[in-house]
């Protein structure tokens, strides 16, 4: 596909990491090889808006892949963290910040009695799941195709076929024998779970599932899903994990725990807790928690978990999200999706825009999306050209159409009218692309 527009400042940085960074990036959607085109290359961000290297301006729906849900620079976290910066960035001790960041977590989610603070989602799973074995001297974990959990070899397996089956490795450099203790499912199917715990009696650890799934795009729990989940995991001896890194105090106060109230063995969360600093938590019920060094025998540690300055800014943007902030993104996210479909819909695009709580994202098909078949038979071509539109006219997507949107308190009426006004030549783009 051409381009009608350029991005030559960003061209050159890309060409220069392309040289030392494998692809070009340090995490690979950001290379857009979904979507092709040169990656934009970010200078700074202000309230719901990025700027790039070439002096452009976006309004942003990425906000950070969820961490930003007050807007960029929000200036109460900025000053939290000029703060903590002040007194130093890294001890190696323990801190009041960090005590204060996970009672703050504690009091918002009911279920976790106590947490662990750590740096990334992908470690906060990767520890659940271990803690998970070695608290029920289980081997084997229950995933589901198309929920991400981080890039953790034993979660990276993905199934080639719908039955309950040994996982394949989905990567090189994830062994067989990584791979063939995931249990890898169809979303959104309880007779699968019932199926597995049958096939593999007394050898479950966990079932670990997104909360409500946002990265095969926005695909919620059908009605009793995770109940059912929690129900399954009780009977067979296993524990629920429920990972919030996504949702965590963005679906509610209280993330997706807040919105359906099933009661997980463990949760993990990321993202919006470490108010775009690196700080990721895991926690759950206190017995289970208890196995974990130096409490219990099982062995967790990070020479920067619960650094000062992440857990200031995490706690600094946790403290601004009441019940008024979240009322906001809800509003702001309703507005967004009815625009997207009213525009869609008017250039005759199939779609579906699936939405859980103020997650959404926008499906090119009009068939139901209830797991990640379904979610690949879209058109995706059309998300490409709807992409570029956008992106050409100042809105920054995720560049996948299995991705999450995500606002922020800060996308005030000015982003929405700009966002307004880039949909019909973007519908229009999609309307009129070929495969
Ligand atoms: N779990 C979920 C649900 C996620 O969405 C992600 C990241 O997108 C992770 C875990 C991994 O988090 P991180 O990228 O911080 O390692």
């Amino acid at each position: 596909m051409a381009y009608s527009y350029e991005a030559p400042v960003s061209q050159s940085l890309f060409d220069r990491a392309s040289v030392v960074t494998p692809g070009g990036v340090n995490s690979p959607v950001r290379a857009f090889r979904a979507v092709g085109g040169t990656p934009r290359f970010m200078v700074s961000g202000t309230g719901p808006y990025l700027t790039d290297a070439d002096g452009r301006e976006y309004v942003d729906l990425v906000c950070s892949w969820g961490p930003m849900i007050l807007g960029h620079s929000h200036p109460e976290v900025i000053a939290a963290v000029q703060e903590a910066v002040s007194r130093g960035t890294s001890f190696g001790t323990p801190g009041e910040g960090e005590v204060a960041l996970a009672e703050e977590i504690v009091a918002r989610i009911e279920p976790v009695e106590q947490v662990r603070l750590v740096s990334s989602g992908t470690e906060a799973t990767m520890s659940a799941i271990r803690l998970a074995r070695g608290f029920t001297g289980r081997a084997k974990v229950v995933k589901f195709a198309g929920c991400y959990h981080g890039h953790v070899d034993a979660l990276l397996a993905a199934a080639g076929s719908g039955v309950a089956t040994f996982g394949l490795p989905d990567t090189p450099g994830v062994t067989g024998a990584t791979a063939g203790d995931t249990v890898v499912l169809p979303y959104n199917d309880l007779d699968a779970v019932r199926a597995a715990f049958a096939a593999h009696p007394g050898e479950i650890a966990c079932v670990i599932t997104e909360a409500s799934p946002g990265n095969m795009g926005v695909v919620p729990p059908a009605d009793g899903f995770n109940a059912g989940l929690k129900e399954l995991c009780a009977a067979n001896g296993a524990l629920y994990i429920s990972d919030e890194v996504m949702t965590g105090f963005r679906t509610s106060k209280a993330g997706w725990y807040g919105v359906d109230g099933v009661r997980p063995d463990l949760m993990t969360f990321g993202k919006v807790m470490g108010g775009g600093f690196p700080a990721a938590a895991f926690g759950g019920r206190g017995d289970v928690m208890a196995h974990l060094a130096p409490a219990g025998p099982v062995y967790q540690a990070g020479t920067l978990s619960g650094n000062p300055v992440a857990t200031a800014a995490g706690l600094a943007q946790l403290r601004l999200l009441d019940d008024a902030a979240y009322a906001k993104i809800d509003a702001v996210s309703a507005e967004l999706r009815s625009l997207v479909g009213v525009a869609l819909t008017k250039e005759g695009v199939a779609h579906t825009v699936s939405a859980a709580s103020n997650m959404f994202s926008v499906f090119f098909t009009d068939e139901p999306v209830r797991d990640y078949e379904d979610a690949k038979k879209q058109d995706v071509f059309r998300f490409t050209a709807f992409f570029h539109a956008m992106l050409e006219q100042g809105v920054y997507l995720p560049p996948s159409a299995f991705e999450s949107w995500f606002v922020s308190t800060a996308h005030d009426e000015r982003a929405v009218e700009r966002i307004a006004a880039a949909l019909p030549a973007a519908a229009r783009a999609a309307a009129e692309a070929t495969a």
